[in-house]
C-alpha cells in the first residue's frame, strides 16, 4: 500500500514560492509501517496518476481554489481502486461534495494530525469510516513538517507554524470560524527546532505561517486590565510573554535568516513588539488594511484598524521599525466608491509599504459575507452550465466566472478595470525602482527587490484578476521563467552543524529558559 499526499493545482510554475505546509506535516503523522508517503505538489509540476495501485491511499488537501481539480484527482484515484480521503478547509466545509465529486471514501475534517494515521489504520484493514473529525488541537500537538521529504531546489519559502486561530472576527475571512477565535500557540521549544533544521537544510527564508502572528494586543490587555478579570489578564500576559520567548530566541539564530509573517494593524501601537520582531529576524509582515475609508473597515466588521493619515502613521510604523510591509487591501466594498481606487493608491505610496496586494471582496465559503450572499441569491439564483454561482467553485475554470459580490453603485467590470489599474500603476517599474531605495541599500539588492515585485505582480494579480485565459496563459510562462532566478535570490548555504539557540552547550540560557517556560501566579 503506497500513500499519496497530494496538493492539487490547475496551474503548475515549476519553482513554488511557499512549501505547503500540509504535505509535510501529514508526512511526518503518516506511521513508518506504511513506508514513506508519496508527496505530489501539482504548483511544481501536474500528477499523473498511472501509478496508483488498488489498494493504496490518496490524501487530498483541498482549499476553495483548488477543490475542483482536488475532485479530478479524487475520481481517478477511486476508479484505479484506491481509497480516496480528503481533509483542508474545504472538505471540511463541504464534507458531502466530497463525497458526491471528489469520490471521497473519507473526509478528515478539521486538524488532521491526530486522525490522519487512524484512517489510515483503518484503510489498510479495508474499513475506512466516512468521516474522521480532527476538531481543534492544542499548540502542544502540532507537529514539525518532515523536512528532509522537500525536493532539493524547488522552493522559495520554507513555512513553520507559530500559532493557529484568531481572535478577530473579519466579515470576509474564515479563518476565526475553522481555526477558531482562541489562539493556540505551538510550544517555543518546538518552534525552534524545526526552524533550526530548515536552516540546517538551507532553508534561509521561512515564512511564519500563522493565522495572526499578534494574538494579543495592548487593548486586549487595557480592557482586562479595567474588567478586573485576573485570570483573563494572566491568560493574555502569559500569551505574551511566550511570544517574546519566541522572538528571542529567533534573535540567537545565525544573522542572515530571514522571517516573514502576517499581523493585524494593531502591532504598530506596540513598539515593544515590533523592536523584538526586528530582533528575530522578521523583516516582513503582511497586514491586512483591507480599507483606507472608516467605512469600508466598517463594511467589513474591522473597525480596529485605522484610516486616512493615522492609517498611513501606523504603516510608517512598521518601516520605523524595520519591518517591511505586504499592505493588502480590498476592493468592491459597499462602500467604495469609484475615487476609493485612486486613495488607496495614494495611502500605499505614502505609506512607505515594500509591497501590496489589490484583491477583489470575493465570498469565500465560510465566511460571514459568502453566508449572506448565499442568502441573497436565494435557491434561484443564476447558474452556469446546470451550476448554481453559489458553487462556483465547481465550474471548469475555463468557464468559470469571477465571482464578486454585486455592489450597489459599481458593476464588477469596473472594479476589475479599475482594481486592475491600480496594480498596473503600483508595479509600473518607476514605482518598484523608487520602492526599491527605501527598502534596500545595495544595486543588487534593488535589482532583486524589482524582480521579486514583478514575480509577484504575475503571480498574484495576472492569474488572480485576468479573466481571459490567454493572459492567464502567458502570466504563467512568464511567472515560470522567472521563478529560477528567483529562487537562487533565496537559496541559502546549508549549516548541517547548527544548534538550537535554546540549547547552550547542552543547557537552555536561563533568562531564555525562564522566558520560554512563563506562568503567570495563580
Ligand atoms: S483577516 Fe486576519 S485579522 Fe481578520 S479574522 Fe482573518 S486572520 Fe484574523
Amino acid at each position: 500500500m503506497t500513500v499519496y499526499l497530494i496538493n492539487p493545482s490547475h496551474v503548475s510554475f515549476g519553482i513554488g514560492v511557499i512549501t505547503p505546509r500540509w504535505l509535510y506535516v501529514l508526512a511526518a503523522a503518516t506511521p513508518s509501517v506504511y513506508g514513506e508517503p508519496r508527496l505530489i505538489d501539482e504548483t511544481l509540476e501536474s500528477f499523473d496518476p498511472v501509478d496508483i495501485e488498488p489498494g493504496d491511499v490518496v490524501g487530498i488537501g483541498i482549499h476553495t481554489g483548488n477543490a475542483l481539480r482536488g475532485y479530478e484527482i479524487g475520481t481517478d484515484a477511486r476508479a484505479r481502486g484506491a481509497y480516496v480521503v480528503f481533509g483542508g478547509i474545504h472538505a471540511t466545509l463541504y464534507p458531502e461534495e466530497a463525497r458526491e465529486r471528489g469520490g471521497a471514501h473519507v473526509v478528515v475534517t478539521g486538524d488532521g494530525e491526530r486522525v490522519w494515521p487512524m484512517a489510515l489504520r483503518d484503510c489498510a484493514a479495508g474499513r475506512p469510516a466516512a468521516r474522521y473529525d480532527g476538531g481543534r488541537l492544542d499548540g502542544d500537538s502540532f507537529l514539525p513538517g518532515r523536512w528532509e521529504l522537500v525536493p532539493r531546489g524547488r522552493y522559495m519559502w520554507a513555512s513553520v507554524q507559530t500559532v493557529r486561530g484568531c481572535p478577530k472576527h473579519c466579515s470576509f475571512c474564515s479563518v476565526w470560524r475553522t481555526d477558531g477565535q482562541r489562539p493556540r500557540p505551538r510550544e517555543v521549544d518546538r518552534v525552534v527546532l524545526e526552524i533550526v533544521e530548515l536552516r540546517r537544510r538551507g532553508f534561509r527564508f521561512i515564512v511564519l505561517a500563522d493565522d495572526n502572528f499578534y494574538p494579543v494586543t495592548l487593548d486586549d490587555l487595557r480592557m482586562a486590565g479595567r474588567r478586573h478579570d485576573r485570570s483573563r489578564l494572566d491568560q493574555l500576559t502569559a500569551m505574551r510573554m511566550e511570544r517574546f520567548a519566541l522572538m528571542e530566541a529567533l534573535a540567537a539564530l545565525p544573522a542572515d535568516t530571514v522571517f516573514f509573517t502576517q499581523i493585524t494593524m494593531e502591532a504598530a501601537e506596540d513598539p515593544e513588539f515590533l523592536d523584538a520582531m526586528r530582533r528575530a529576524h522578521i523583516h516582513g509582515a503582511l497586514v491586512g488594511v483591507e480599507s483606507v475609508t472608516p467605512e469600508g473597515l466598517k463594511d467589513v466588521y474591522k473597525e480596529f484598524n485605522h484610516s486616512g493619515d493615522a492609517l498611513v502613521e501606523r504603516l510608517q510604523a512598521f518601516r520605523r521599525h524595520g519591518i517591511s510591509v505586504l499592505g493588502s487591501f480590498i476592493f468592491g466594498l459597499p462602500s467604495d466608491r469609484p475615487a476609493t481606487f485612486d486613495a488607496c493608491l495614494s495611502v500605499a505610496n505614502r505609506s512607505d509599504v515594500a509591497f501590496a496586494q489589490f484583491v477583489m471582496l470575493q465570498p469565500l465559503p465560510g465566511t460571514l459575507d459568502f453566508a449572506a450572499w448565499e442568502k441573497a441569491l436565494g435557491d434561484t439564483g443564476p447558474q452556469v452550465g446546470g451550476i448554481p454561482l453559489t458553487r462556483y467553485w465547481l465550474i471548469p475554470p475555463d468557464h468559470r466566472p469571477k465571482v464578486y459580490i454585486e455592489h450597489p453603485t459599481m458593476s464588477a467590470s469596473e472594479i476589475r478595470h479599475d482594481t486592475q489599474a491600480v496594480w498596473d500603476r503600483f508595479y509600473s517599474l518607476a514605482s518598484i525602482w523608487r520602492r526599491s531605495r527605501q527598502t534596500v541599500v545595495s544595486v543588487k539588492a534593488r535589482l532583486a527587490f524589482v524582480l521579486i515585485s514583478k514575480i509577484y505582480r504575475q503571480m498574484y494579480a495576472n492569474t488572480g484578476i485576468a479573466t481571459d485565459s490567454a493572459r492567464v496563459q502567458r502570466s504563467v510562462r512568464w511567472t515560470r521563467l522567472l521563478a529560477v532566478p528567483c529562487r537562487r535570490l533565496f537559496a541559502g548555504r546549508p549549516m548541517p552543524d547548527l544548534q538550537s539557540p535554546l540549547m547552550d552547550g547542552g543547557r537552555p540560557p536561563g533568562r531564555l529558559l525562564a522566558m520560554v517556560h512563563y506562568r503567570p501566579m495563580q
